[in-house]
């Protein structure tokens, strides 16, 4: 039997995130013709809008699809079979992106990590400067790795890139990032954004995206592999009147418009500002209790989610049953070799204060009622950090 839960679910996993309401209202209306005149303009309306948010002037591709799909897309629309692509393994999330680079017949070089801290850049300088032939043809970097809650500078990679006088095209995940953290597509002249619309973008799942260079859309006429569905080509020829090759996601679009607009509304500096204040009461809250965070370098802190080590001989899964069962709320599981190692707090999306409280305090209710072991106080101290920093 399951039990009766009085209240609202608290959805704090490191997305899907909580879809505000202005959102669901917008989703909410009837389907409308995807080849009329309303829909052009719809389509025009998001296709300009949503360059602000990836702050980019060039073309930004929509997919009715997870972000797995324009992790394909980035990948097939630029790149030949053979090519060497220089991966960083920094968690889960990247192993994935590297996976699906093998299946897809590219040679992936791997540069690891110890999934505690983002892409280990002076790595990337030394294969990029040993490729004195430009066998690399894209550098693949997630930004916030979502399995860590580490953030990989993308900053310091371009720069190591442009200091190897390296041509490679420049990859960027930032599905978990995205209208969470500063991310700059322009500014940092990455070639390929990806991104996702459930996280960051405060939507359901159902759609994804590709920023694109100039450089990028130029690979596209010598790239080799196999591409329909995931072609930019089509796309942006249709794109260029407010129209879709195939059926968009319609009533996500209506969703993507108004978070869109709430983003610009709020403004983006405010919206990763507020990410990074939750993210700090989160990391007092956690050192209070006397527990680990899993990103182990203060420069590579995430803002949109938090990782959190349980103590040798506890269980993170047991401790997040715990948290479901008696208050409601769900948290994100370890992945990969930080299953049941790890709990992940998501503080991203449609997110404030009160929310932020009544997550540390749910999780402080569970650390007790499951007995892992912590001193008291963490939900205090990320009362006292918000208190003192409106
Ligand atoms: C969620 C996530 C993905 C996977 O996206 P799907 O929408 O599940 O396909 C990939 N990369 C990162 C960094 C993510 O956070």
């Amino acid at each position: 039997m399951t039990q009766y839960h009085a209240g609202r679910h608290f959805l704090q996993i490191p997305g899907p995130t909580n879809v505000p309401d202005r959102v669901l209202r917008a989703i909410d209306n009837p389907t409308i013709d995807h080849r009329g005149p309303t829909f052009g303009r719809l389509g025009m309306e998001i296709l300009t809008n949503l360059r602000a948010v990836f702050q980019t002037k060039g073309p930004v591709i929509i997919y009715p699809a997870s972000g797995t799909g324009a992790w394909e897309a980035a990948l097939a629309n630029t790149l030949s079979p053979g090519d060497a692509v220089l991966m960083c393994r920094t968690g889960w999330f990247a192993t994935l992106w590297n996976e699906m680079a093998l299946r897809l017949d590219l040679k992936p070089i791997f540069i690891d990590t110890d999934w505690r801290r983002g892409a280990d850049v002076a790595a990337i300088g030394v294969a990029l400067a040993d490729d004195k032939a430009h066998r690399i043809k894209a550098v693949c970097v997630v930004h916030n790795e979502t399995s860590t809650g580490c953030t990989s500078r993308i900053d310091d990679v371009r720069r190591a890139m442009d200091a190897a006088h390296h041509p490679a095209l420049l990859m960027v995940d930032t599905i978990s990032s995205l209208a969470s953290i500063d991310y700059r597509h322009d500014e940092w002249g990455v070639d390929v954004t990806v991104a996702g619309s459930q996280k960051g973008l405060m939507l359901p799942p159902g759609l994804s995206f590709n920023a694109i260079s100039d450089k990028a859309l130029k690979a596209t006429e010598t790239a080799g592999l196999h591409r329909s569905y995931w072609d930019w080509r089509p796309m942006l020829e249709a794109n260029k009147t407010g129209y879709f090759p195939y059926t968009p996601g319609t009533n996500l679009l209506f969703g993507l418009n108004e978070a869109v607009t709430m983003l610009l509304e709020e403004g983006l500096p405010n919206v990763f500002a507020r990410h990074d204040r939750h993210a700090e009461a989160t990391r007092r809250a956690v050192r209070t209790w006397g527990l680990e965070v899993q990103c182990a370098d203060p420069r590579h802190y995430s803002s949109s989610l938090t990782a959190v080590r349980v103590p040798e001989g506890h269980s993170a899964d047991a401790l997040r049953a715990v948290i479901l069962d008696k208050y409601n709320m769900s948290l994100g599981n370890g992945l990969g070799i930080l299953k049941d190692r790890v709990f992940r707090i998501g503080h991203l999306g449609d997110f404030g204060d009160l929310q932020l409280i009544g997550t540390l305090g749910g999780v402080e209710m569970g650390l007790r009622a499951a007995g892992v072991p912590h001193k008291p106080g963490g939900a205090q101290a990320a009362i006292d950090y918000l208190a003192g920093n409106a």
